[in-house]
């Protein structure tokens, strides 16, 4: 196996979250790489996009769960001992943000769950599928 150096944790915040975070933070501890964060806004319209925009219809504006969004990933970053300078929060589609990162960064292993916010009812999630597909390094999807 690869030596790895940079491994990228990829968060939805779903209940199976913890369980790969852990995975990752062992692997990076194991092969002494540095572990970086990733959590894709794909499910918060932006707060200045004047067209187009999806506003959800309840109490929350964009910026509220945005900030909320922000703090879990506070949260769980320290919980895990990464670096603000390593810790990424990006608009967009999660699979094209993670690989895209991933290149960016010089990430040599990403890690995924095998499924997450979209639910355990088929064999493996679409966005682990995606990473799987288009990423340029290896990948690890956690069994959930
Ligand atoms: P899914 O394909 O949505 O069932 O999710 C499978 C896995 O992809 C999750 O366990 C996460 O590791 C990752 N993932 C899904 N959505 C996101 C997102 N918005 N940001 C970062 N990672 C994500």
């Amino acid at each position: 196996m690869n030596n790895y150096q940079n491994i990228l944790l990829a968060v939805d915040f779903s209940g199976f979250v913890h369980s790969v975070a852990y995975k990752a933070k062992s692997l990076a501890t194991q092969f002494n790489a540095q572990l970086h964060i990733i959590h894709v806004l794909d499910n918060i319209p932006m707060p200045d996009t004047p067209y187009g925009t999806v506003i959800p219809l309840n109490k929350n504006s964009s910026y509220d769960l945005l900030e909320a969004e922000k703090e879990k990933l506070i949260q769980i970053s320290n919980e895990l001992n990464i670096a603000p300078e390593r810790c990424w929060m990006i608009w967009g589609e999660p699979q094209q943000e993670i690989t895209q990162l991933a290149v960016k960064e010089g990430i040599d292993l990403i890690v995924v769950g095998s499924h997450g916010r979209h639910g355990l009812a088929v064999l493996m999630g679409s966005t682990a599928k995606g990473v799987l597909y288009h990423a340029k390094c290896d990948i690890l999807a956690v069994h959930l």
